[in-house]
Order: C-alpha cells, then sequence, then structure tokens
C-alpha cells in the first residue's frame, strides 16, 4: 500500500511537502518555506511537520524557496539522507538557499535592532538557520539528469521530466513497487506554461496511475504575452510622465530573468523609452550565472539568441545592484527608474525597504507579476488596501498598484485540465490529488475535471493522507 501524506500545499500555495509512505520506506517530496502572517510563517518554518527520522530520501521539484526554502531545517535537526534534484535545480539552490540564510540574518538583525531602539512592536527575530545549514544541505543533493532513472530507495526510483516552469523545474515521477504491483506516482511540483520565453514546454510522462497536480490558478485562465508587452511599455512610460519610481516585487529566480528578457526585447524592438531598470537582488547575477551553465534547458529561440550573444538579459539602461548601500541610495534618488526586487511575496528582504519608500507616494507605482499568497504583504497589496504595515509600522497607501497576470509561469485551468487529460490518454490514470492552490482554486479545478470524468480527484486538508 502506497500513502501520501499531505503536510504542506495543501489547500494552500506555500510551503509544499508531501511525505510518500512505500512498503520499503520514505520519500519526501520538496521541503519548501511556508509564507504567510509572519508569526505563523516562523512558527510552521521552525517546527517542520516531518520529523526528519521519518524521512528516507528527499526529491525535490525544483529551486524555488517555497519548495526547497525548509532543506536546511531538515538538515539542522539531523537528515543526512540524499537529496535528489535536477542538476540546474541543484545549482541553483546552492546560491538561493545561501541567499535566503543572508537574508533571514539581516532581517533578523534589522527588526532586532529597530526592537532596541523601540520603533517597532514586533517579536524578536531569530535566523531559522545559517550558511553552515546550507552548506550540509548541498554536500547531500545530488543532482540527476532529465529522463534518466535514479534509484532513490530499494523498490523506489525516480525520473525527471520537464516542467516548463523554472530552471531545472522537473514533473518527478516515482515508480514504487508496490508488493509487486508496480505504480507511478506523477507529482507536477509547479507546472509551467507553453510557449513561454526562455524554457522549454512541459512534458507529458507516461504511466501514470496517481497525479499530484498544483492548482495555483485552478479557476481561472491568463492573458494573453502580447498584452504584457504593452502593459509593460506603458508602465515604463507612465513613470517617465510622472518623474517617479516604479517597484515590481519578483521571484529572484525567472521572473526576474523573464522580465529582463522581455524589456532586453522591447529595447531592441526600439519600444523601451529610456528608463534606469535596477534588478536589485545580489542573487539576480548568480542565478543569471546559472542560467548561462545550462543552456540544454532552454527552449530554441533563447539558445539560438544566447550563441549570437553572451548576455540575453542586458540591456542598455539595465544596473545590477549588489550592497546594501547601493539598493538605500536608489530610494535617496527620484524618478524615474524601475525597481525589480526580491523577496516575489514582500514578506522579506530588499523589496520590503523600496515600497516602504514608495508607499506614501500617489506617483509611485507597484506593478504585481506574480501570485500573491494568503496574508502576506504582496497580497494586501493585489487588495488594493488603503493601510498596511509594513515591518511593523502601520502606513497609508498612496502609491498605484497593477497587477499584470500574464507574466506567470503557472499553467492555467484550461494548462492544467489539458495537461491531466494528456497524462490520462498516456497511462491508467486511477487517481488525481490537488495541491498547492488555495480551496476556492482547487475546488474550480475539481469541479472541471469532475465534468471531465476523472475517476477520483482529491483535494486533501493539510495533515491529512490519503492512500492509492
Ligand atoms: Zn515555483
Amino acid at each position: 500500500m502506497i500513502e501520501v501524506e499531505f503536510l504542506g500545499a495543501a489547500q494552500g500555495v506555500t510551503g509544499s511537502m508531501h511525505l510518500v509512505h512505500t512498503p520499503r520506506g520514505n520519500v519526501l517530496l520538496d521541503c519548501g518555506l511556508f509564507q504567510g502572517r509572519r508569526k505563523e510563517s516562523v512558527e510552521r518554518n521552525k517546527n517542520l511537520r516531518v520529523n526528519p527520522n521519518d524521512v528516507d530520501a528527499v526529491v525535490l521539484s525544483h529551486a524555488h524557496i517555497d519548495h526547497s526554502g525548509a532543506l536546511p531545517v531538515l538538515y539542522k535537526r539531523g537528515y543526512r539522507g540524499v537529496i535528489f534534484a535536477t542538476d540546474a535545480t541543484r545549482d541553483l539552490c546552492s546560491v538561493m538557499l545561501e541567499d535566503a540564510a543572508a537574508i533571514q540574518m539581516h532581517d533578523a538583525e534589522w527588526i532586532n535592532a529597530k526592537i532596541a531602539r523601540g520603533t517597532t512592536n514586533m517579536d524578536p527575530v531569530e535566523p531559522l538557520y545559517d550558511q553552515r545549514d546550507v552548506e550540509g544541505v548541498m554536500s547531500l543533493m545530488r543532482g540527476i539528469p532529465y529522463r534518466r532513472t535514479q534509484q532513490v530507495l530499494e523498490g523506489v526510483t525516480v525520473t525527471f521530466y520537464d516542467a516548463g516552469h523554472v530552471l531545472g523545474s522537473a514533473l518527478v515521477a516515482l515508480d514504487i513497487d508496490d508488493d509487486g504491483d508496480l505504480k507511478r506516482v506523477l507529482f507536477t511540483g509547479d507546472l509551467g506554461r507553453h510557449a513561454m520565453p526562455i524554457l522549454k514546454d512541459p512534458e507529458v510522462p507516461p504511466n501514470a496511475s496517481v497525479l499530484i497536480m498544483e492548482g495555483t490558478y485552478g479557476d481561472r485562465l491568463h492573458p494573453p504575452r502580447t498584452r504584457m508587452e504593452d502593459d509593460l511599455v506603458e508602465v515604463a512610460e507612465g513613470a517617465i510622465a510622472r518623474r517617479s519610481k516604479v517597484v515590481i516585487p519578483t521571484f529572484a529566480l525567472e521572473r526576474a530573468q523573464e522580465l529582463l528578457y522581455t524589456l532586453r526585447r522591447l529595447h531592441d524592438a526600439g519600444r523601451l523609452p529610456e528608463i534606469p531598470v535596477y534588478l536589485d537582488t545580489p542573487l539576480g547575477l548568480k542565478v543569471t550565472d546559472v542560467f548561462r551553465r545550462h543552456p540544454d534547458c532552454y527552449d530554441d529561440e533563447t539558445r539560438k539568441l544566447l550563441a549570437a550573444d553572451a548576455s540575453p538579459f542586458d540591456f542598455p539602461g539595465l544596473r545590477y545592484v549588489q550592497s546594501v548601500r547601493e539598493s538605500m541610495e536608489i530610494d535617496a534618488r527620484g524618478g524615474p527608474c524601475i525597481i525589480l526586487a526580491a523577496s516575489g511575496m514582500c514578506e522579506f528582504g530588499r523589496v520590503v525597504h523600496h515600497l516602504k519608500a514608495i508607499i506614501e507616494d500617489p506617483d509611485s507605482e507597484v506593478v504585481i507579476v506574480g501570485f500573491m499568497a494568503q496574508h502576506t504583504l504582496g497580497r494586501r497589496l493585489v487588495e488594493r488596501r488603503a493601510r498596511v504595515r509594513i515591518l511593523g509600522v502601520e502606513w497609508h497607501r498612496a502609491c498605484r498598484i497593477r497587477v499584470l497576470e500574464g507574466f506567470s509561469a503557472h499553467a492555467d485551468q484550461n494548462d492544467l485540465v489539458s495537461f491531466a487529460e494528456r497524462v490520462r490518454e498516456h497511462g491508467p490514470l486511477r487517481h488525481v490529488v490537488l495541491v498547492h492552490g488555495e480551496s476556492p482554486q482547487l475546488a474550480a479545478l475539481a469541479k472541471k475535471l469532475d465534468e471531465r470524468d476523472f475517476p477520483s480527484v482529491n483535494v486533501p486538508a493539510e495533515g491529512e493522507r490519503l492512500r492509492f
């Protein structure tokens, strides 16, 4: 009997974590950081929902922090087994987890200094982990090429297929010997979209009997990408006309490169007006370097561009910001400019300070290009709240807010339904389980799948176990 325990990103979108119990041992799929209300996040991330002694192997779908960011906590708690990932995911984790540790240290120092000065009512903060824990994780991580089958435990193998979501992202196929009965559990991690810039399209792995599928955008359809380009031009022109700033919170991985790639294309086409663009994340350059090391993950168009030009993410006017001092100087300077800064959900990192600097300025604009989880600052901005708390201080929000959904790296409802249909065409699919989405999105997706006569569609709650 195979049993899957849904420990995180079940009826929610962050902290992806599922434990697969097989007859010979347990495999943990993903080990992500939870993001939401600050207090709850700290508690949940510190007190991992999985006991490291119950984990025999870890398989990681991709490098985004909400899928990989709690691995150092697992290590700190004593996990010393292997962590399997694609080669590109392993390389990305090395820079991203290091960055996560550094951000936690800076945030803790900054908040604790404010507490000491009596200028915030927040609770004292302690970093979840440090560089040594990250080094420990990296020593356990084994990179495997796509489509090469690798033994994980006795009676369990893994094969990674292209997920088309971010560099290195994988659809994880676990082939499990269930006392003589071979079953394939297919976990999508985050599923990408077709015909997106840079990456190859998602594959359809054959022979799945159980599909654990994400549903972040299970209830909606994305607008066409061409409209996003027009919107970006409009954003730049607006900033110039008002001599103001634009802040774009972005994941340092993929979304940032995709935005740069799009701005570069607009520049080459003569459509981007002259405006300084800052990529303000120390990760920016490092991640871009990892991109350059893995051209095998690119689609043909990007490979051609890369062959003709060493830097498909560069254009005149773009500055990579490295130091904290440089970052603070941007806030002291006037507009117009565009600032791309991490983190994606506005809960930590440099973007928080840039948001604080413009929040009361009616001429400045925040442009949202990614999904914002419930109870994060990013979500409150999407909801256009009049008052928002930033680092323990309440502000009146006067700045403009614009939401561009077409940049999403996630499949939309049509993509998800057609992916599930194609998996069914290529195997004996008996169970579909929906994860990584908030309840309304997953309910809408489940309904669509029911209408198409999928045999068993489940939406487990956190902590629930299902048997297959
Ligand atoms: Zn992701």
